[in-house]
């Protein structure tokens, strides 16, 4: 009798075993920071499907946001209480869907979208900033308390997304004197999850020579990610 119970026992814990590895992989992902520590996130855009501009064959968007994330990642790295996490990593597809979850998911103190502009005409250069903008100014009666309070909340931190957004311009400027397009309000769809400071930068023109050459250069990359890594630090 005891070693049946024993038996049943052991049967037990295997069937608990399977039943948590198959229920594992559908629970969402929640990577809650730990108490204290600043959670960045990075949003490479584009990914080894959707690989945003060209630069050339070899090169594209994708390759040149994923290389100042992960720079940026590095800087930060001796940052005292400050977690860098990339929205994909490496080259992996990831939908604008599943990023926006992840973002969710993930909940960052701050949010940098990445990404490389392209224009009609050559002449376009120069860096942008794109901050969240106000939204639903007229509250329709449909609408449900949580998304109300959702933009409250959102409206909160809009003074510390233009803040950072503005510091943003003042270190890059140092990268590419002259060369700021000034600071942009957009309803950007990923931003729309993000009641914290969060911000797209368009880093230059792949359509304009200058930009494309100095884009390519890992030493501006650099450059780039310095200046991105010290208003993270500015702000907090
Ligand atoms: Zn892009």
């Amino acid at each position: 009798m005891q070693r049946i119970l024993k038996h049943d026992h052991k049967i037990m814990k295997t069937l608990q075993l399977i039943l948590l590895l198959l229920i594992f992989p559908l629970l969402p992902i929640t990577v809650s920071p730990a108490y204290g520590t600043i959670l960045v996130m990075i949003d490479p855009a584009h990914d080894g499907l959707d690989k945003g501009v060209r630069f050339s064959d070899q090169l594209h968007e994708k390759d040149i946001t994923l290389a100042i994330a992960h720079m940026v990642q590095k800087e930060l790295a001796s940052a005292p209480n400050v977690r860098v996490q990339l929205t994909r990593d490496p080259d992996k597809p990831v939908s604008i869907g599943e990023r926006t979850r992840i973002v969710r998911n993930a909940a960052p103190d701050i949010f940098v979208s990445l990404h490389v502009n392209a224009g009609f005409e050559k002449k376009a250069s120069g860096f942008e900033i794109y901050f969240p903008g106000f939204k639903r100014q007229n509250k329709s009666e449909k609408e449900d308390l949580s998304i109300i309070v959702k933009d409250m909340e959102r409206n909160k931190y809009l003074n510390d997304s233009v803040r950072f957004a503005y510091s943003l311009q003042k270190n890059l400027e140092q990268v590419f004197p002259r060369r700021g397009r000034g600071l942009r309000e957009a309803s950007v769809p990923i931003l729309e999850e993000i009641t914290k400071p969060a911000v797209v930068i368009e880093l230059g023109f792949v359509t304009n020579s200058e930009d494309k050459k100095q884009l390519a250069d890992k030493n501006i990359q650099l450059s780039i990610a310095k200046a991105i890594s010290k208003s993270i630090r500015d702000l907090f």
